[in-house]
């Protein structure tokens, strides 16, 4: 039987570039809970394996490198956080092309999976959270009390991910090969074995194609303040 929550789990997928970050640090301000980026675990995984010479498609490797990563978040006033990866800040190396890449081999790996969802489980079972992954609403927590599945079409994924590596400061590709390299992180992302990418089928699914970040943040947020403090308990 799931524990009492006072304060909801609130779970947030979706395909890389669908506004997930923006969305889900936003309600998380708005709302006064806890933010977790749980694809910056599996970017840091990546991070490593990278540094380390440890090719992110070798499972093995990979989980050695999971199993001994020390990962934390540290908030930060304005709503976002740095990432720190054994006690180095990584929030922009993670960032960077080339570990989006990586971090999509190595989170296909079941291992590397149950590492992080055994410590994203820890991280949010007392509720008052906002998690965005790709699995939050089907694997990690089945029972969060509001589900939302954001997604916008390639064109507009692809156009955001320029935006988010210029304003990172970070090289930027074109628009042709952001869109090929986000549709072959989807397909990895929506085929691997372990907790692909998918909708729980009570998930409310968000297009977010021409919405204003304000836009989604509000019903985002409707959602969560139409089950705190009653369906928390269920
Ligand atoms: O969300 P973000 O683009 O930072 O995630 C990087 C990669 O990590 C994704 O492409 C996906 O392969 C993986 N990921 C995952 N499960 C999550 C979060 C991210 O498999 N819950």
């Amino acid at each position: 039987m799931t524990p009492a929550r006072e304060r909801p789990i609130v779970a947030i997928d979706g395909p890389a570039g669908a506004g997930k970050s923006t969305a889900a640090r936003a309600v998380a301000e708005r709302l006064g809970y806890a933010y977790i980026d749980t694809g910056a675990m599996y970017r840091c995984v990546a991070l490593r394996c990278l540094r380390g010479g440890v090719d992110p498609a070798d499972a093995g490797g990979a989980a050695a490198v999971a199993e001994d990563i020390d990962i934390e978040f540290q908030p930060l006033s304005d709503g976002g956080q740095w990432v720190v990866m054994d006690g180095e800040d990584v929030s922009a190396a993670i960032r960077e092309d080339g570990v989006s890449d990586a971090a999509s081999h190595v989170s296909a790996h079941a291992r590397v999976r149950e590492v992080m969802v055994q410590r994203q489980r820890e991280l949010g079972h007392a509720g008052g959270v906002v998690m965005e992954g790709r699995d939050i609403q089907t694997n990690v927590f089945p029972d969060a009390e509001v589900k939302v599945f954001l997604s916008a079409s390639p064109k507009e994924r692809a156009r955001r991910r320029a935006g988010d590596l210029r304003d990172r400061g970070l090289p930027v590709p074109s628009v042709e090969e952001l869109t090929r390299s986000i549709a072959e992180r989807d397909h990895r992302d929506a085929t691997r074995a372990t907790a692909p990418l998918a909708a729980a089928p009570d998930a409310t699914t968000i297009n977010t194609d021409g919405m204003s970040i304000e836009q989604v943040v509000d019903r985002v947020a409707a959602l969560a303040g139409a089950v705190e403090g009653d369906g928390c308990s269920a």
